[in-house]
């Protein structure tokens, strides 16, 4: 199904601009685009804590999420309050979905009406085949989720960058500041609020629409902006470099 409406909901605590990202997509889509705040805020919720604690990752191998602890509800609890509070947890990006999917208005649930929710969290989803979560950058559906800090987390970093953590580590006996790896390693890869987070989440966003047209998630293309890269190189070329598109998806969006 082609969505006639598309909402892009901000994430405010983040350097993700949505509006930007908005206006690029209603460029390439014959949907209508608009943007909302954050989710969180304008489809608001009790169940938020259920949702959120109940999709917490334990431990990178065990698929068993959530926990109903009283210190686990507090928590996340102050974070849905506070989202500059966040950090260090990974949330099963399916059970976040489909809380968040409950919290969406029944007559704008059906999928002509696509919401892409921008979170400040990061998701992930469990792999059958390796038995071991994987941090995404999206997660497709309604609504599509799509993780700012999972943009830095989620594909792997350069060799060079482990390489190099090595070595600092064998030098001082300490592992260096992040900011300083980042740093020194700074074109290869996206550090936590780089500048280019924009520019690099469009072709999720677009991503999202895509899948529902199509029934096609990601494109094979690796250059295209439809690919879903499992490094930060490939996220660079796919989302930063020209041309921005395959031939097959010029000719659909450029
Ligand atoms: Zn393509």
């Amino acid at each position: 199904m082609v969505p006639t409406r598309v909402t892009c909901y901000r994430a405010p605590h983040t350097v993700c601009d949505v509006d930007e990202i908005a206006d690029w997509l209603d460029d390439r889509v014959t949907a209508s685009v608009d943007v909302r705040d954050r989710f969180l805020d304008v489809h608001h919720a009790d169940a938020y804590v259920d949702v959120f604690a109940k999709a917490r990752v334990h431990s990178p191998t065990d698929p068993a999420t959530g926990s109903n602890m009283y210190g686990i509800r507090r928590y996340e609890e102050r974070v849905l309050a506070d989202p500059e509070r966040s950090g260090g947890v990974l949330y099963d990006g399916i059970t976040v979905q489909r809380g968040l999917n409950a919290a969406i208005p029944a007559g704008e649930r059906s999928l002509d009406h696509l919401h892409v929710a921008f979170l400040d969290r990061v998701i992930g989803t469990w792999g059958d085949h390796d038995g071991r979560w994987h941090k995404r950058v999206a997660v497709l559906g309604q609504p599509a989720l799509i993780s700012v800090p999972g943009l830095t987390e989620a594909p792997a970093k350069p060799e060079a960058y482990y390489k190099h953590k090595q070595q600092s580590a064998m030098l001082t006996g300490d592992t260096p500041p992040r900011e300083v790896l980042e740093g020194a390693l700074k074109e290869g890869f996206l550090r936590e609020d780089d500048p280019r987070t924009t520019e690099a989440l469009k072709g999720y966003a677009l991503a999202a629409v895509h899948v529902l047209a199509t029934g096609q998630a990601f494109c094979d293309v690796e250059h295209c902006r439809l690919a879903n890269p499992h490094r930060h190189g490939g996220v660079i070329e796919a989302q930063l470099r020209e041309p921005q598109f395959c031939p097959k998806h010029t000719a659909e969006y450029a």
